[in-house]
């Protein structure tokens, strides 16, 4: 065949086949740059799966297409840029947190303000859904449509050149009738799960592309389990609200390296990729996985209950891991999964490239070998590249989100970069946000996590963390059983917070004491049990505040009642002081105020606050004056006192009697889901 081919001309006719979201993308680029040149093209999609005929939406194909969807805000940014508005019906879920966990604690990041991340069903999956069953890719598909693509249902079985040396498919119809169709062109958009679960390079169609170019060479797949739980929105409201969830480790019996959690209307959604679902063979095996999955202790702390929640779908579709190699001959070339996609993330994204980059190579640089090779050849390229970036990145995460020490390092880099740093610069924040979004290319991700500022904050992290164990060793605090949470109170909500506490009090709380921290944490409970927890403070049955170093009592008055003392007692060195409660907001507010034996105008501040997810945030704010001392011996021991107890203490202390609280109100909560 001749190896210089023009570009497509007026009246061509370009057959795409898959109408996912790379052939949806294709034919919309495609129709547009050609409307652009002055071009008409004949364009029909072939999609083998049928209309869902639901007497909604003509363009709902049966079935779905095996996919989390979650819309990145890299591919929103892209449908904005080319005024494909979704429609609301086909937004399930605006998310405005990501959560990360790590085997020591989770991370949250905020989706920024000027991003937008959606969740969206792909088809009309799952069966249980009521109203209009809107999905994205029928949703892509009519916008393809809108731009003149026509559609054939039916299914591609081969491609092969027929004589005038033109591209020639063989189509199965619905009714079962064979037929042939040529074109001038041929975008193959079949994705990698034509049939769910197999190796797609066995498939018939692509082992017919393989004889039109030998050199063809399909990408590399794995195994995933996907599946959707019903569980209503108040659950999802309560739990995870606007929220989605990566977590980054399984437990010994259950190998996963990566899950999410993504919520859709009143369903969530499960994604799970790791060594046992690789190796799983038999249905039973997968349904074994969801059972022990949804078990997990990480699990039940995320979503209580959730394992009694009834299963909706699920399937163990293929991943891409590797990208195919030259996916292109004369007259032809492959797009979106089945050529391959950024790994772990971001598919659809992906689907996006490859097909517009293809649609600009078909009508600028032209359909042959040769010429795809030179304008659509470089996507490839870009993918191969950024992929062994992914590996390398993804490689790094794993480790650190899985072993708890480098865990808990992590965390705490990213801990102090949150308390310590403006918004803006916060290096560890921005590259974890890359990764969890896929906002950035793998490239740009593995410089930034060898940059020095990232490093500098994992070293200050690292520094931390093996201040903080030695402390906890010394004093006495247990992890246990307990889960980790973050309590820090990010820098630029620290005024708010206080003004919040002042306000509640009727009070002004000093401007700039020589020590002041924060805390919260959120918690599943009332503000009655929350407070009941808090009315253990100082007692024996209390599991929080449990220190070797420091000894609390309860000593006076009724818990929780204004009148009420606190002793801390210091036994090594014989200093002790007391906490008096002094004022009460009902179930809101406990204000304690230390007398003057140990520290000057001290104050501790307990707030309950209901969030807007319909759960409360316990908060706790510390305050007090260093004592001065007046003639020399004295000052000499105020300093030495303060070097005996350094302020990280009360952030070791803290947070661990936070988490501590948490789990004992949220165990007793009813639990449901
Ligand atoms: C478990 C899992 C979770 C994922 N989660 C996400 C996510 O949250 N976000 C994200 O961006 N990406 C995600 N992805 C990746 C994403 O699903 C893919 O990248 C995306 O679907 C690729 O689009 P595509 O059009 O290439 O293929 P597909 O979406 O698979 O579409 C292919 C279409 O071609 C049709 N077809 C196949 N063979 C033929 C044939 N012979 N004749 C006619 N029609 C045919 C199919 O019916 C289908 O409609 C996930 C993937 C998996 C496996």
């Amino acid at each position: 065949m001749s190896s210089r081919l023009r570009c497509l001309r007026n009246n061509d006719r370009v057959a795409i086949v898959g109408s996912g979201p790379a052939g949806s993308f294709f034919a919309i680029h495609l129709l547009r740059e050609a409307r652009r040149l002055d071009l008409h093209l004949d364009v029909i999609i072939i999609e083998k799966r049928g209309p869902a005929n639901l007497g909604f939406d003509d363009f709902q194909c049966k079935g779905c297409n095996f996919c989390a969807g979650l819309l990145s805000p890299r591919l929103n940014e892209i449908l904005d840029e080319c005024g494909l508005v979704l429609p609301e019906e086909v937004i399930q879920g605006r998310i405005d947190y990501v959560w990360i966990h790590g085997q020591w604690k989770n991370l949250r990041l905020r989706v920024p303000n000027d991003k937008q991340m959606y969740s969206v069903f792909r088809g009309s999956l799952p069966g249980r859904r009521t109203g209009r069953p809107a999905g994205f890719d029928g949703f892509l598909l009519g916008e393809a449509v809108k731009e003149g693509a026509r559609i054939q249902y039916g299914e591609v079985q081969a491609i092969a050149y027929a004589a005038s040396r033109m591209p020639e498919l063989t189509l199965k119809t619905l009714s079962g009738e064979m037929v042939q169709l040529d074109a001038s062109f041929v975008g193959i958009a079949t994705g990698i799960n034509a049939h769910c679960g197999l190796d797609y390079g066995a498939n018939g169609l692509i082992a017919s592309v393989k004889r039109l170019n030998p050199s063809f060479v399909p990408g590399k797949t794995r195994k995933a389990l996907i599946f959707e739980l019903d569980v209503g929105e108040e659950f999802l409201e309560r739990n995870m609200n606007r929220e989605i969830h990566f977590i980054e480790y399984g437990s010994k019996h259950l190998a996963l390296e990566h899950t999410a959690l993504i919520p859709k209307g009143r369903f969530l959604t499960v994604a799970l990729i790791g060594k046992c679902i690789d190796e799983a063979v038999l249905p039973r095996d997968s349904r074994q996985i969801i059972r022990d999955f949804l078990t997990l202790p990480q699990i039940d702390s995320i979503l209580p209950g959730v394992a009694a929640a009834p299963l909706a779908c699920a399937c163990t579709p293929r991943m891409t891991v590797a990208t195919a190699a030259f996916p292109f001959g004369d007259r032809f070339a492959i797009i979106g999964d089945a050529v391959g996609s950024r790994l772990n993330k971001d598919g659809l994204y992906s689907a996006h490239v490859t097909a517009s980059r293809l649609a600009q190579a078909v009508l600028h640089e032209g359909i042959d070998k040769q010429s795809l090779a030179r304008g659509y050849g470089k996507t490839i390229k870009w993918l191969v590249a950024d992929n062994r970036f992914g590996r390398i990145v993804y490689a790094v995460s794993r480790v650190a989100f899985s072993l708890p020490l480098l865990s808990r390092i992590v965390y705490q880099a990213f801990a102090t970069e949150y308390k310590m740093r403006d918004e803006p610069s916060r290096p560890l924040s921005v590259v974890l946000w890359k990764i969890a979004s896929g906002t950035a290319d793998y490239r740009e991700v593995f410089r930034e996590m060898c940059s020095y500022d990232v490093l500098r904050s994992v070293i200050a992290g690292a520094a931390i963390t093996f201040r903080n164990v030695a402390f906890e060793m010394f004093s006495g605090v247990q992890w246990g059983e307990y889960g980790r949470y973050p309590t820090v109170v990010l820098k630029e909500k620290r005024e708010a917070l206080k003004e919040q506490l002042a306000s509640g009090l009727g009070m002004e709380l000093d401007k700039s004491p020589d020590f002041e921290r924060m805390y919260w944490i959120k918690i599943r409970g009332s503000e009655e049990e929350i407070m009941e927890e808090l009315a253990k403070f100082g007692q024996p049955n209390a599991r929080f505040l449990k220190l070797r170093i420091v000894d609390m009592q309860h000593i006076q008055g009724t818990p929780n009642q204004v009148g009420s003392v606190i002793r801390y007692r210091v036994p090594f060195v014989r200093l002790h002081a007391e906490l008096r409660l002094t004022n009460r907001v009902r179930f809101e507010t406990l204000h304690y105020k230390a007398d003057e034996g140990l520290v000057d105008l001290g104050k501790l501040i307990f707030n309950v606050a209901p969030t807007t997810d319909g759960n409360r945030r316990l908060s706790i704010y510390a305050s007090f004056d260093y004592k001065k001392g007046t003639g020399f011996a004295s000052r000499m021991m105020w300093r030495g006192a303060r070097f005996l107890f350094p302020e990280f203490m009360h952030d070791v202390v803290w947070n661990h009697a936070l988490c501590t609280i948490k789990e004992d109100v949220e165990r007793k909560h009813h639990r449901s889901w």
